[in-house]
């Protein structure tokens, strides 16, 4: 559970150096490669750097804390962490279920190399994921879905899960550890890109896998010593560098979307608007018992890709760009990834700039009401 104390707190103590006089408050990265050895040979010190590094383990730890896991490990990117978890837990023969409206490149990996290892590739979209499950032996579920923000019953898919031995993995990217902690509501692995929210400043990549089973954690380490895609230590201190600010930002990015979300709403030009924080959004009732917050995603529909554009274009903060959770505040056209969604639906992504000049700056860029 997220305990006690606020998302800033909470981020804070996550990158708590050791209290130790004479220590860095905020330790440096280690850049070895290898370690010196113990003449003891069952000594666990470091010895290797794919294996295990002072640098991961500060960041292992605070990612640990913010999913309420008991261990984390680190990679190179949310790809190589979901794709880790993946090829250990989906064996020939076994039954996958991946995301049918999530994020695009998992179903490619999934149809491309997974399926051709005798897994069986099954895709379902949000609303009949536990139905999916009760066929399955590996789910992998993302809520709130991405880009189109439907949610997840991850209670009742822990249960269809549990109740016949499946694995139920968790993709936490777009809620983030503030906004659910699936391993609470009965993951078995969250799986990550700490490259959005997490280190949020748009120039660095990351991902992780979290738990609190220690012999499917044990499974994962394993895959990561032998397969080697590793973060570098460089890597893994700016995303712990940037860590003890995430709560700080999400909450701001919270407080964003949902101007944002009744900003887009009462606005002639908008289509729709998906946001899980609305009380009328479809995914609102589901989202507000398993969601601490609703998240910095705002997806709306204007009438065509050119809408799009001129949004940005007469925009003085939105940047167009793919990717988010950094800390402008960015625009996607999906359709232009092959998303199957209308032309001029976007994924809006917030920033950090101050409630009051996002709005007044979607208003003026949306032209008058
Ligand atoms: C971005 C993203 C990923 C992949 O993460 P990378 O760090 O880009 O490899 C996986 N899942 C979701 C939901 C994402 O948004």
């Amino acid at each position: 559970m997220a305990g006690t104390h606020g998302d800033s707190t909470r981020s804070v103590k996550a990158v708590a150096s050791q209290d130790v006089p004479g220590a860095a408050v905020a330790a440096p990265p280690v850049f070895a490669s290898a370690y010196h050895l113990a003449a003891d040979e069952d000594d666990t010190l470091d010895s290797y750097g794919r294996r295990s590094n002072p640098t991961w383990r500060q960041l292992e730890s605070a990612l640990a804390q913010l999913e309420g896991a008991a261990a984390a490990l680190s990679f190179a990117s949310g790809m190589a962490a979901l794709t880790a978890a993946l090829r250990v837990l989906a064996q020939p023969g076994h039954t996958l279920v991946v995301p049918a409206d999530g994020y695009y490149q998992v179903r490619a990996y999934a149809r491309e190399y997974l399926a051709s290892r005798g897994v069986t590739v099954v895709e379902a979209r949000c609303a009949d994921m536990v139905d999916a499950a009760a066929h399955a032996d590996v789910v992998l579920a993302e809520t709130p879905s991405n880009p189109e923000l439907d949610v997840v019953d991850l209670h009742r898919l822990a249960l269809t899960c549990r109740s016949r031995g499946t694995v139920l993995v968790v993709d936490n990217t777009t809620a983030t550890p503030f906004g659910q902690q699936p391993l609470s509501l009965g993951a078995d692995l969250v799986v990550a890109s700490a490259t959005k929210a997490l280190a949020g400043h748009s120039d660095v990549l990351a991902g992780y896998v979290a738990g609190s089973h220690p012999e499917l954690m044990e499974r994962v380490e394993r895959e990561r010593l032998h397969a080697g895609a590793i973060l570098g230590a460089f890597e893994a201190w700016l995303v712990t560098r940037s860590l003890g600010s995430a709560g700080l930002r999400f909450d701001r990015q919270c407080q964003n979307a949902a101007a944002v979300a009744l900003t887009l709403r009462s606005h002639p030009a908008v289509r729709s608007v998906r946001f899980p924080g609305l009380a009328d959004d479809p995914s609102h009732e589901v989202a507000a018992r398993q969601m601490r917050r609703f998240g910095g995603i705002v997806s709306f529909e204007l009438a065509d890709a050119d809408a799009v554009h001129a949004l940005v274009d007469r925009s003085a903060l939105l940047v167009a760009a793919t990717s988010f959770g950094g800390i402008h505040t960015s625009v996607d056209r999906r359709a232009r990834w092959g998303d199957s969604v209308a032309a001029g639906f976007a994924r809006m992504s917030m920033g950090i700039e101050d409630t009051d000049d996002l709005v007044s700056d979607l208003q003026q860029a949306l032209g008058p009401a």
